[in-house]
């Protein structure tokens, strides 16, 4: 599978890019900045968008989709993160930050399955950091967002977040399988085993 990530931005947050392996087609997620720099990777590689998908509404995440969307391209985001786009400002992290219109949004809910050229993608809803936050599988890994990064977690102290729905999430990613690849939404991969054993965030009292 072709997956490439580009996280130089002061916020570090990762932008993953995904095609399957011998597809044009390719999926953005969390692409947060430099739209130019995402389509010329992808034109580097062969690829050519066929969708943009947020793990949350947060600025960082979903700041450059509006423009790289355009007019054609979708744009996925769980139904409960929808509002970010339009009031990015009341909904925040934290920071200033401006409406996101994309013109064609589609919302997914737990269990939706999204298919692109020669993969797929099954929505996982893990609210906790917002209530809109997710996270994305295939056969080969998972997409964490905000919720779990290596050796540590996401935020639930956001004005909507909840630390209740939190833990439930963080129970549902312990449930999943140790050899489970995890590209979280800021920093390095990892694993579920290997966060199920070190990190100090997820250990049980
Ligand atoms: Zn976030």
């Amino acid at each position: 599978m072709f997956l490439d990530v580009l996280n130089d931005n002061s916020f570090a947050t990762n932008c993953w890019l995904v095609a399957a392996t011998g597809s044009e087609e390719a999926v953005v997620v969390d692409p947060g900045f430099s739209p130019e720099r995402v389509r010329a990777l992808l034109e580097a590689a062969g690829k050519r968008p066929a969708a943009v998908l947020a793990t949350h509404g947060h600025f960082d995440h979903i700041g450059a989709a509006a423009e790289l969307c355009g007019d054609d391209l979708p744009f996925y985001v769980h139904e409960a993160d929808r509002a970010a786009l339009t009031d990015a400002d009341a909904w925040g992290a934290g920071y200033e930050a401006p409406a996101v219109l994309v013109k064609d949004v589609r919302t997914v809910t737990d269990g939706d399955v999204l298919p692109f050229g020669g993969f797929s993608i099954e929505v996982l809803h893990t609210p906790g950091h917002t209530p809109g936050s997710v996270c994305y599988r295939t056969d080969g890994w998972l997409m964490s967002g905000d919720l779990v990064f290596a050796g540590a977690i996401g935020r639930s102290d956001f004005p909507n977040s909840s630390p209740a729905d939190m833990t439930a999430s963080l129970r549902r990613f312990l449930a999943l399988p140790d050899a489970l690849p995890v590209y979280p939404g800021h920093g390095p991969d990892t694993t579920v085993g290997r966060e199920r054993r070190a990190n100090p965030f997820l250990l049980e009292p």
